[in-house]
Order: structure tokens, then C-alpha cells, then sequence
């Protein structure tokens, strides 16, 4: 058996399995998996099948991809089932899983005041608790993660060698007698209270007066504060130097969410999930979170309780939490108790720390649905490090240094793809460092060996850099949107040639141009660049991604063509750069080609838009405007702005957006609402884009479309056009498991790289 069969209690469920239904033989795991020898009748044998593949015997972790079966000759003397180590025919896969939430067995154990892991918050068993985040190295055995210091009580000791308990070599095991413990501290690190009841009912108390909690939970510290009381919430706003971004809060039921967001029946299972991550869910109106949770869109971040610590505080009659990550604006998760002293105590009142040391940090992950399913924008906590299983097999190990912005790396082994979790902006110093400890940490956990090393095709990139110092390793310069493509590709496992739509800021083209908005016609061994949203000039370097008016002005310029002057759209110009000389300044450096790149970028067209709006001018963070727009958008709304294709004949296509320019400034000076105005844009460039997949299949008969690219993190985007695209009969592909933005660029990279045609 192959896919998610190791590391999650997989042998002892067959185990257990076997033995109840009174089969002989044994299981161990190999390279690509679990092999089982069964013996017995053969109606017991299809029931132990049927029972391994579904709750509640099959281990909620585990993921069963494939089953081959064969018959093998009868052993006679064989009287039972055994688990053995491993065949000895090579190391197994994967030793180390993903950190999950705490599961309804662990919960039912930790309210029963019978069981001696009572209101325990460090409860755990095979089904759950941390994993990846207290790893030191392989083997995955309990003295090589951070779980060494504490030695197992008699209790523990003898469910964790009981093969028939849910905890057979769970290695965090532990009770309130031989376990970790929490404690509670001041700014300064001066105790408040130490015995776990007192900490957890001291803790809630506080919170809910308003105070700022840091929380050390699975993957590093929170800064948790009650969401319903906005001078608290602005208070941490201000303390975190964090203006603009939405906070994700924490409920402890779907009841409690369902009071403040929209949640359907795919949202609550994807809130249940082991990986517990955060979903963006639509704001119920009129709801009473802090307006400061979340401004400037129409969505609220949920996740449900999944630490014993969020539980028990909870159960102290807190209802809705922030919990956003512990660390100063985009620096790396703060875990390291005296870390959070130091960096946080000017930010929180008070510290929740325990003594079980968090090894790597791993941030929250964050998903919304897109056609009703569960889609990553952020892969991290629960989903790392498994791996993505593809269809072919890799022969030489990879290493795929990602982007810089978003950054995700990943490892190509055999027919597994080792994604790292979401990193961060490598031009923070902290966070490159980190990049380079957690690309080692990995490596080393997977025991891969690259011989071959992929980056972007961008020249200035801080992992291009990196991959090209790298001596005596392979290197491979992968453009950004092919990679993108790729992404969705691999995992699908299509290795087929599809037509790409990636609708993206920036990445770095083969012409030297800043590529964006794309249609490709790509495979995994190479790609063609069939159309493209026509360039405009972007002067300004890198200020042109946060000021709108740079973009804005030149898409202006563009749509008017030799009509555009600054007195004359002084009146739309002076809402978004009210200063008049900076305004001259933009048109100088465009005209006269200053500091300006050609480009095709769809995110700063949304920019400009935006601006344009009045909806703000500058990204505090990115996407800022693009998601302000987004939520500007009036539903119900089926009308949209004009385009038109051009070229062809030899060269790409060009998807011309004036006419959607123009569009925007009449309806602008007839006082048309920014809400219709924002759903007839969001509508125009789907309807572009569906015309551009049209133009394509009609040209290579390819009937699959693959979706990718951070504009797609945009929600009404494409929800709307996954329908326009499948009404019209194409197989729509798009990125679940690695998300659309350039935190799934590594994996593309990785999978091009593993289908490189060989040569010399
Ligand atoms: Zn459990
Ligand atoms: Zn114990
Ligand atoms: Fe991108």
C-alpha cells in the first residue's frame, strides 16, 4: 500500500485489524509504503480491507493512495500476526508527520474527570498532537525531539509499548505526573501563577478584561485578545505594528463561528479537520466582532481550538479569540520562551509558556474554498511535511529553491514532493537565515540528497543567489508562471500538455519583461506563451508593487492613448496622489521610459482599479488593494466591462484592457456605485480570460485548463470563472494542496525540474 501510511499509526491499526478478525502473518513498512501478508479465510480477509479503508478503524491520518494485491503460497505453521520493523530492503519514506489537531478521543479523556490525564493540556495520542514542530532528526523516536527531557511515568510507559493502545509509540506521550507543564508569567517574565488550573483560569480571566495574552501553543506563540472588545483589539494592533492585515480568530465551536461568519456544510468539515487550519468564511452582517479584527474585506479568518491549552481555556468562558502569529509585523514566528519575553513583552500583557520546547516554527495555515472544496493560501501547520505523492518517479533528488516573496522550498524524492512550510519575504535578513537552517532541517529529515538545484529565472532573486552559490549541484532556471502551471499539473497528476491560465503580480519572463496575467501552453517538459495581457509601463522599481498611482497613471496613459493629460483627469487623478508634483513625476519617468519595465502584471491592473476607486492607494501589505476591491464587489451583478484580444499570427496574443479603463472612468464620472463598478471589472476579466482559454483550445484542441497564479487567491474571481470555464466544457484544474500564490512555486519548479528531458 502506498500514500499517507507511515508515521500515523498505520501498523497497529492493521494490527488490531488482523487480530480481530483472526488473521495470521505480519506488516511492515518499506521504501514506498506498507506491505501486509495476510492469511486466513478469504471473506475475513476482503472485510479487513474494507475495514482499513474506513472510520473508525482506518487511522484518521492516514491516507491510502493505492493497494496492490497478489497472492503469495500458504505458510503452514503460521499461528499469528506480528509487526515487524521493516523488510531491510532500504529506509522507510517518511518518518515524520504533519502536527494535528487534538482528536475527539484525546477531548473525551481530558473532561473525564475519572482519567488520569484530566484537564491535562499537553494530552496527545497517535491520532494527534505535534509531530513536525518538536523533531529535532531521524529516527522519529522520542530522545530525538524535544519531548528527550521528560522521562514516562509507569502509565505512559505502558500504553506507549501496548501495540493495542491508541498511544503504541505515540513518542509525545505524557500525563500531568511525568509530562511538560505551563505556567504563567508578566512582561518580565515574573510568575503569576504556576499550578495548571490556576494558570488556564488566570489566563481567561485576564483576556477577557482585555488584556493581551502571548500563547505558546503547537507551532509558536499567538498574541491572543478577546475580538469583541475593539480598544483591545487596537491596542494590539498598535503594540504589533501591524495596521492593516486582517487577525484570524480562534472559536471553540461551529455554533460560535456561525454566530459571526457563514458557515456551509464543506466549511465546517474543512474547520473539523486534523489540519485545523484557518478558513476564510463570509462575515455575517451586523456581526459584533471589533471592527479592528479585519478591515478592508468581507471575509473573517476562522480556526477552531486545536491545542489542549485552547480547549481548556475556552472552557473558562472565553467565546472568540484573536490569535494571530507571535512576532513583530513579518518576522519569523516567535517559539522560544525567552525569545518571547524579549521580542513580544512590549506587545503582550502576559505570557502562557509551558516547558515542551516547539523545534520548528510552523505558522497557522490558511485556506478558503474555491467550487465548494478547500483550497490552500498559506501551507503550514497540519499539511507540512507531507509529502505530495506524483505519479513519476524522480531520479536524481531535487531541491527547488522557491521564490522570494511567499517563499515555500521544496524536495523532490522518488515519487514524493517534500514541501517546506510557507517561510516568508527572504529580503527580511531573519528570515533568510531561516530559510537557509530550515532548508538543512528538512533535508536532513528526508535524508535527500539533491543533485540537481531549481530557482527562478530572476536575476536578482535571494534564492537564485543561494541555489547558484551551491557548488557541485545541477542548476535549473525555471520561469515563474511555467512553474505556477506546473504546480496545478503535479498535483493532478497530469503530465499532459494544458492550457495554463496564470493570473499573477509579478515573475520574471523570458523576454526580461515582468510577466503577470498568462496564458501558456505548457507541459512538464516545456512551454509556450500563447497569450498575455498586453504590457504597460511600470516605472518605479519596486515601489511600483505598494503605491497604486504608478500603475494606475500608466494604465491611464495606455487606455487614452495620445488623450491623456494630467489637467484633464486632474478630477480622478487627485484622489488617489493628491500631490500634484509626484503625479508629474510618475508621468515623467513613463513617458520618458525612467526606471520602467515593460510588464503584463494582473495584480497592480486590480491596484489601479482600486485606487481609482477611492478604495486606497497603497498595499500596507500585499494584496491590500486587490482584496479591498474584492470586497467592494456588489453580488448579483452580471454585466461586464469590454475587452478585446489582438495579434496573433506567429506572436502571442494580447489580451487589451483600455476598453475596461475607459469603462471604469465613465462609469466613475456618471456616478455609477464602486460596487457595480468592482463586480463589472471582477466580471470582465473572467470573461477575458475565458475568451483567451476559447482562443487556445481552438488552436491546440487541448480541452484542460490549469489555474494558477496569486491573483486566484481572489475569491469571486475564480469561483466565477471555474463556472464560466466548466459550463463551457473544460476540465478545470487548479491548485488545492500547495496554494496559487508563490507559496506553490517551489513545487512547479521541483516538478519541471524532475521532467527535464535529459541531455549531455
Ligand atoms: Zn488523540
Ligand atoms: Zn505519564
Ligand atoms: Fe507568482
Amino acid at each position: 500500500m502506498t500514500g499517507l501510511v507511515q508515521g500515523v499509526g498505520f501498523r497497529p491499526a492493521v494490527y488490531r485489524i488482523a487480530r480481530a478478525l483472526g488473521l495470521t502473518g505480519f506488516v511492515y513498512n518499506d521504501t514506498k509504503g506498507v506491505t501486509i501478508e495476510l492469511q486466513g479465510q478469504e471473506d475475513r480477509v476482503i472485510e479487513f480491507l474494507n475495514r482499513l479503508h474506513s472510520s473508525p478503524d482506518k487511522p484518521p491520518m492516514a491516507q491510502i493512495n493505492s493497494c496492490n494485491r497478489m497472492d503469495v503460497s500458504i505458510v503452514e505453521d503460521e499461528t499469528d500476526f506480528t509487526i515487524r520493523s521493516s523488510d531491510g530492503t532500504g529506509p522507510a519514506l517518511s518518518q515524520v508527520t504533519a502536527d494535528m489537531a487534538t482528536c475527539g478521543d484525546c477531548l473525551a479523556e481530558m473532561v473525564d474527570k475519572d482519567d488520569f490525564r484530566y484537564g491535562y493540556p499537553f494530552i496527545n495520542c497517535t491520532n494527534c498532537g505535534p509531530r513536525y514542530s518538536i523533531v529535532r532528526t531521524i529516527p522519529y523516536d522520542r530522545p530525538n525531539t524535544t519531548m528527550s527531557p521528560f522521562e514516562m511515568c509507569a502509565r505512559c510507559a505502558e500504553q506507549y509499548a501496548d501495540v493495542g493502545d491508541r498511544r503504541f509509540h505515540a513518542q509525545p506521550v505524557a500525563c500531568g505526573a511525568c509530562g511538560p507543564k505551563i505556567w504563567l508569567t508578566d512582561n518580565t517574565g515574573k510568575r503569576i501563577a504556576s499550578s495548571t488550573e490556576e494558570v488556564l483560569d488566570e489566563t481567561a480571566r485576564l483576556l477577557m478584561n482585555g488584556k493581551i495574552a502571548a500563547i505558546k501553543g503547537i507551532g509558536g506563540f499567538h498574541l491572543a485578545v478577546d475580538a469583541l472588545n475593539e480598544d483591545a483589539v487596537q491596542r494590539l494592533r498598535q503594540r504589533k505594528r501591524r495596521d492593516h492585515k486582517p487577525f484570524a480568530l480562534m472559536a471553540d465551536s461551529i455554533e460560535t463561528i456561525a454566530e459571526y461568519a457563514v458557515v456551509s456544510e464543506p466549511a465546517e468539515q474543512a474547520l473539523r479537520s486534523p489540519q485545523s487550519p484557518i478558513l476564510l468564511l463570509p462575515r455575517k452582517d451586523g456581526s459584533t466582532i471589533a471592527p479592528s479584527v479585519a478591515g478592508g474585506v468581507r471575509t473573517l479568518g476562522f480556526m477552531l481550538c486545536y491545542a489542549p491549552i485552547h480547549h481548556l481555556l475556552f472552557a473558562r468562558g472565553i467565546n472568540i479569540l484573536v490569535m494571530t502569529s507571535g512576532n513583530i509585523s513579518d518576522e519569523p514566528l516567535i517559539c522560544e520562551n525567552d525569545k518571547a519575553l524579549e521580542r513580544l513583552g512590549s506587545v503582550a500583557d502576559i505570557f502562557l509558556m509551558h516547558d515542551r520546547d516547539i523545534y520548528r516554527q510552523v505558522d497557522d495555515s490558511i485556506i478558503h474554498l474555491v467550487d465548494e472544496k478547500p483550497a490552500l493560501l498559506r501551507r503550514a501547520r497540519g499539511y507540512v511535511p507531507t509529502p505530495i505523492i506524483t505519479e513519476f518517479m524522480t531520479g536524481e533528488d531535487i531541491f527547488a529553491a522557491g521564490p522570494d516573496l511567499k517563499n515555500t522550498f521544496c524536495f523532490a524524492k522518488q515519487n514524493q514532493m517534500i514541501c517546506s512550510e510557507h517561510i516568508g519575504d527572504l529580503a527580511d535578513a531573519e528570515v533568510y537565515h531561516h530559510y537557509i537552517r530550515s532548508i538543512e532541517h528538512l533535508r536532513g529529515l528526508f535524508e535527500v540528497e539533491p543533485k540537481i538545484a531549481v530557482c527562478d529565472l530572476h536575476p536578482g532573486y535571494l534564492s537564485g543567489q543561494y541555489v547558484r552559490s551551491l557548488t557541485g549541484l545541477k542548476v535549473v532556471e525555471v520561469q515563474h508562471h511555467w512553474a505556477h502551471a506546473a504546480s496545478v499539473m503535479v498535483e493532478h497528476g497530469v503530465t499532459a500538455t494544458v492550457i495554463g491560465l496564470i493570473c499573477d503580480g509579478t515573475g520574471y519572463g523570458t523576454d526580461g519583461a515582468i510577466w503577470g496575467c498568462e496564458c501558456l501552453v505548457a507541459s512538464l517538459e516545456s512551454f509556450e506563451r500563447f497569450g498575455h495581457l498586453a504590457y504597460y509601463d511600470l516605472a518605479g522599481a519596486d515601489k511600483a508593487s505598494k503605491e497604486a498611482a504608478r500603475p494606475a497613471l500608466a494604465l491611464l496613459r495606455q487606455a487614452y492613448a495620445g488623450q491623456f493629460s494630467l489637467p484633464e483627469f486632474a478630477w480622478l487623478v487627485d484622489t488617489f496622489e493628491p500631490d500634484k508634483a509626484r503625479q508629474d513625476m510618475i508621468l515623467q519617468q513613463l513617458e520618458k521610459g525612467v526606471n520602467a519595465v515593460k510588464t503584463s502584471s494582473l495584480g497592480r491592473v486590480f491596484d489601479a482599479v482600486a485606487a481609482m476607486l477611492g478604495l486606497g492607494s497603497y498595499n500596507h501589505f500585499d494584496a491590500q488593494l486587490p482584496m479591498a476591491l474584492e470586497a467592494a464587489i456588489e453580488l448579483g451583478i452580471e454585466e461586464h466591462y469590454d475587452f478585446e484580444i489582438a495579434g496573433g499570427a506567429g506572436k502571442p496574443l494580447e489580451l487589451d484592457l483600455s476598453a475596461m479603463l475607459r469603462g471604469v472612468v465613465a462609469d466613475l464620472r456618471s456616478d455609477v456605485s464602486r460596487g457595480v463598478i468592482s463586480a463589472k471589472f471582477h466580471n470582465c476579466l473572467a470573461a477575458a480570460l475565458l475568451a483567451m482559454a476559447q482562443r487556445a483550445r481552438e488552436s491546440t484542441k487541448i480541452n484542460t485548463v490549469a489555474l494558477s497564479g496569486g491573483v486566484f487567491c481572489n475569491g469571486y474571481l475564480i469561483n466565477r470563472l471555474v463556472k464560466l470555464l466548466k459550463n463551457d466544457g473544460f476540465c478545470v484544474l487548479l491548485n488545492r494542496n500547495v496554494p496559487s500564490n508563490d507559496g506553490g512555486i517551489s513545487l512547479g519548479q521541483a516538478a519541471i525540474a524532475a521532467n527535464l528531458p535529459e541531455r549531455d
